[in-house]
């Protein structure tokens, strides 16, 4: 029996397996494709945008997809800063002096990727530490009681004490768990193309807002985006043909372009679903299981790499009977509300371009916000991942908040600290109590002056990065006994 199984082989499903490898859990997982290449999801039509929060989790555990970016001093201003409904943001005026406890470091800036090297990377981290993944399994049955859970494949059984569905939109798992998944229906179809465009300067360049909805052209020849706001009318299980794409082009962009040939395509709606709770017993839910909104403004892989940090050292510590009362819980209590919001600023991207004069009217208000400094640093703020602040109970504006890049004068940054994935106590002042309290609870203790320490005195850092304590002595083991019970000393590391 494994500890977990993980359902999905997904960037959420092998995050999460390389969180709870690291932990000392062992997991298997379970993925329905027999083979891992696939032409979605290699550049460009697997191209998806990290963001600084998701490019900071891979920070925080070591992971590099790409040479570092920048870390000087001050911080510098984003290089890109996305879009809001197809109206790009212009970087330059991003506040970077307004963003709230901005330190500088390497994981300031998102960066684009694909699918494929994400899954690559994550993959190849998770078979050293220990996880196993055996592909071409669809599970298709899960029953559990008390003690465990079973998924079921292709005849065969696989016991756990846990299951995590991280099995996409579609999710088996969801369904076959009982979960809720409540939300708002369709107003538009949208479709990812790579045609040959007989007459491509028919179109114009880049988001293009039309009466009848949004086509995008990109870089790449003959790779489009298209959203048609046909209410959800089309039937997705129906073949895409070149004169349905065509026509559904024509009509959004008001030309007679014509597609000589489509080589692939395929189609998504602005569906905006959620599960009620991401756990019913045993089972957990995480990644576009657990949510699904459209990919505008792209943010569906952030919010589950977010999910699948948040949840993984919690998992962890109730597969090794060291989590607190309550702790699993607060996967649920702590990710629903970050899932909500940005299911709310995909819905608020499909109000503004919905055709019509209500939205034309929307459109020159926000185009006329986004003119402004205040306006653009708001939408980068969101949509950077940077700005979440779990509600922990705490009026100190930094308990909840994801922890900047605190750093000590000889260098040593809060990502290296994480990266064996414990929680870290960083500690200013040398305060020889809170050294042997840090030990107690088995946490990591690095003491040091601080070249960047926001004028704190201490930190307590949970293994996600997120700050559940800040400051003087007081109330240290209160929070520490909240997220990491009472663990022996002996498991406490202390570093000078
Ligand atoms: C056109 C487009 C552009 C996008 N751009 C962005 C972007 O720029 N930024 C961003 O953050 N997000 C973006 N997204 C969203 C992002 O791709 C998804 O949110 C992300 O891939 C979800 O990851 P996941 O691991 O949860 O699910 P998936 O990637 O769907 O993985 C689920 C895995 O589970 C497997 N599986 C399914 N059923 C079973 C079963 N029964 N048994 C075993 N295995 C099963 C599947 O084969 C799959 O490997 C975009 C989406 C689209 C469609």
């Amino acid at each position: 029996m494994h500890d977990v199984v993980i359902v999905g082989a997904g960037p959420v499903g092998l995050f999460l397996a390389c969180e709870l490898g690291l932990a000392g859990c062992s997991v298997l997982v379970l993925e329905r494709e027999p083979e891992t290449g696939s032409p979605w999801k290699v550049m460009p039509l697997g191209m998806r945008g990290l963001s600084a929060g998701s490019m900071e989790a891979f920070h925080r555990r070591g992971i590099r997809l790409a040479d570092s970016g920048p870390d000087e001093d001050p911080a510098p201003a984003p290089r890109s800063a996305g879009h809001f409904a197809g109206m790009m943001l212009d970087p330059a005026r991003v506040d970077v002096a307004a963003l709230p406890y901005r330190l500088p470091g390497p994981a300031l800036e998102g960066m684009m990727t694909s699918l494929d090297a994400v899954e690559t990377v994550l993959a190849e981290r998770a078979g050293k530490l220990g996880v196993q993944i055996r592909r071409g399994v669809p599970v298709t049955a899960i029953t559990q009681d008390d003690d465990g859970v079973v998924a079921r494949a292709g005849g065969r059984a696989y016991p756990a004490r846990w299951l995590v569905g991280c099995d996409g939109g579609r999710s088996v798992v969801r369904g076959l768990t009982g979960f809720d998944f409540v939300g708002t229906e369709p107003r538009l179809t949208g479709y990812a193309v790579h045609a040959t465009v007989a007459d491509p300067e028919k179109l114009r360049r880049g988001f293009t807002l039309t009466a009848t909805g949004m086509y995008l052209t990109t870089p790449y020849p003959g790779h489009l985006g298209l959203m048609d706001f046909d209410g959800g009318a089309f039937d997705r299980s129906r073949p895409l043909t070149r004169e349905h794409l065509q026509a559904v082009l024509r009509r959004l962009s008001g030309t007679d372009v014509t597609l000589s040939e489509v080589h692939r395509a395929s189609s998504f709606t602005d569906r905006a679903m959620q599960a009620t709770t991401y756990r019913r017993g045993r089972v957990l839910l995480a990644g576009d299981a657990a949510h699904i909104h459209s990919p505008l403004g792209g943010q569906g892989l952030n919010l589950g790499i977010g999910d699948a940090m948040n949840l993984g050292w919690k998992l962890a510590a109730s597969v090794h009977g060291q989590a607190p009362d309550g702790l699993l819980d607060t996967y649920t209590a702590e990710r629903h509300p970050v899932g909500a919001r940005v299911l709310d600023w995909s819905r608020a991207q499909v109000a503004v371009m919905t055709p019509g004069p209500h939205a034309a009217a929307l459109q020159t208000l926000v185009g006329e916000l986004l003119a402004t400094r205040d306006g653009t640093t708001y939408v980068y703020e969101r949509t950077s991942g940077t700005a979440i602040r779990h509600d922990l109970g705490s009026t100190d504006p930094l308990i909840g908040r994801n922890a900047p890049e605190l750093r000590l004068a000889d260098g040593t940054r809060l990502g290296d600290l994480l990266t064996g994935g414990r929680g870290v106590v960083l500690d200013f002042h040398d305060d020889r109590s809170l050294r042997a309290a840090a030990a107690r609870f088995g946490l990591r203790y690095v003491t040091g002056p601080a070249r960047h320490g926001l004028g704190l005195s201490a930190v307590l850092v949970r293994p996600d990065g997120i700050i559940a304590w800040t400051g003087a002595r007081d109330g240290f083991e209160q929070a520490a006994a909240r997220w990491f019970g009472s663990t022996s000393a002996a498991a406490g590391e202390i570093l000078p």
